[in-house]
């Protein structure tokens, strides 16, 4: 059965890498360097690389990749990615046959303009590889879409199954739980996902994947439209809010500035 391992990279991304047997493929390899580190360690062969936007922090190692290995490149239609042999949107799905896995795509725009998702279950269990799009307890910055675009794209994840995991690109968390906390103090959940995750940055862990389950019960972007956020989002403003998406958008704003 396949497995999946987080290889951290710079400050906080991830680069994750699916491994099967002898072969191994990468989502967001944004430095090839641990990634190569790690294939040779492991005498792992690389299969594929998949990519679900065009920032360097995720497809950055690609040439260096491609330059050892001839592997097949997936990634965003609407995006330059380096290498990449196949253009993808949403409704395609793709095989990585050395995994026996496959994926659907998801278009998530927002983050960048032409973001995708990977779902689908390489290790047995459902997953969803979202690059910067959904964090734990947090969601990626409007860098090129607007946030009726963003909120859109959050919904597609937020409907997934709720045992879905979700696999991100930054280890983002802790912050994103004190921004959520100065959103929504009352949310018991979230109080103990605090402490749950800081357990685990104690013990040097990732806190990741998350689960969707997870993120509708802690995640202030999913939960936008929730009275207790909206309330939130309207005190924040100064005035009312007409709905969801301007919800959002306000929160959105509001963690750009606690940052
Ligand atoms: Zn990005």
């Amino acid at each position: 059965m396949p497995s999946i391992i987080p290889i951290p990279a710079f400050r906080d991304n991830y680069i994750w890498l699916i491994r099967k047997g002898v072969r191994a493929a990468v989502v967001d390899a944004g430095d090839a360097n641990p990634v190569i580190d790690y294939l040779d360690r492991e005498r792992l062969e690389l299969c594929a690389i998949l990519a679900t936007h065009h920032h360097n922090d995720h497809v950055g190692g690609n040439t260096a990749l491609l330059s050892r290995w001839n592997v097949p490149v997936f990634g965003p239609a609407h995006e330059n990615i380096p290498g990449r042999t196949h253009a993808l949107v949403e409704g395609d799905t793709i095989s990585v046959p050395e995994l026996d896995a496959a994926f659907d795509v998801l278009d998530i725009p927002g983050h960048t303009a032409g973001h995708i998702a990977f779902v689908g279950a390489p290790d047995g269990a459902p997953a969803v590889f979202c690059g910067d799009t959904l964090f734990a307890v947090g969601c990626g910055r409007l860098f090129e879409g607007t946030p009726p675009q963003m909120w859109s794209s959050l919904g597609k994840l937020a409907a997934l199954a709720r045992d879905t995991r979700v696999f991100c690109g930054h280890e983002y968390t802790l912050a994103n739980i004190r921004f959520a906390l100065a959103v929504e103090p009352g949310n018991r959940a979230l109080v103990e996902r605090q402490k749950r995750e800081s357990a685990k940055r104690e013990r040097n862990e990732p806190t990741l994947p998350s689960t969707i389950g997870d993120e509708l019960e802690t995640n202030p972007f999913l939960r936008a439209d929730r009275p207790a956020l909206k309330a939130a989002a309207e005190a924040h403003a100064g005035g009312r809010l007409a709905d969801a998406v301007a919800s959002f958008a306000e929160l959105r704003a509001w963690k750009n500035a606690f940052d």
